[in-house]
């Protein structure tokens, strides 16, 4: 087991200053009203105190260092190089255009050099970038970069597939569309055999 220095992708900070629960929860107040409802009814009184605690889960992942969730890896591979794949990763995640719900499925695979990681890990990475503010293409290439950087390993493949409820419920009103984005790092990148039987891994049954 070997501990790794910390190599951060570029992530947004968080900004100067984080405003109070109180203030968080006036602005969903005011949201409340501009939405043409009365704050102050029953139905509503207890809304702002649960939206900003939902904040808090929606959000969490600003307050976690995803790289350090990579810092512990094991050599102990019996030289095992080839594709460690995670199948199904579920996630759900915010758009950052209408912080309306998006969720899915990811696909992780890394190809490792001499060290592996805890399997669990991987999908903790992916919920760390879920947990905030989002494009899929964004949370895709983040999620990628990061074990990358991390692990350096021989290559990482990224696939995810999800729906974006701000195009089932609001915009151009389409259900059921799924956005797919991918991205391919190392030997994934220049290796076109890689990338298919990447591919296949992912669409093979069970
Ligand atoms: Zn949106």
């Amino acid at each position: 087991m070997t501990k790794k220095p910390l190599l951060a992708p570029n992530i947004a900070p968080l900004p100067p200053r984080r405003p109070s629960r109180a203030e968080a929860e006036d602005a969903v107040r005011t949201l409340l009203a501009w939405a043409g409802d009365d704050p102050a009814r029953p139905g509503l009184i207890d809304t702002p105190a649960r939206v900003a605690d939902a904040y808090g889960e929606y959000f969490s992942g600003y307050r976690a260092d995803a790289a350090a969730e990579l810092a512990t890896t094991f050599e102990e591979t019996a030289g095992y190089d080839d594709i460690v794949l995670l199948k199904d990763i579920r996630f759900e995640s915010h758009c950052e255009h209408h912080i309306a719900p998006f969720a899915g499925i990811a696909h992780v695979a890394y190809m490792p050099s001499g060290r592996i990681v805890g399997l669990s890990k991987l999908a903790r990475v992916v919920e760390i970038f879920a947990r905030r503010l989002q494009t899929q293409e964004a949370l895709t290439s983040e999620v990628a970069a990061t074990i990358m950087t991390a692990l350096a390993p021989q290559g990482v493949a990224v696939m995810m597939s999800a729906e974006h409820t701000c195009m089932s419920a609001r915009g151009v009103r389409q259900p059921h569309v799924t956005t797919v984005t991918s991205r391919f790092l190392g030997r994934f990148e220049s290796e076109t055999a890689l990338r298919d039987r990447f591919m296949m891994m992912v669409h093979a049954p069970r």
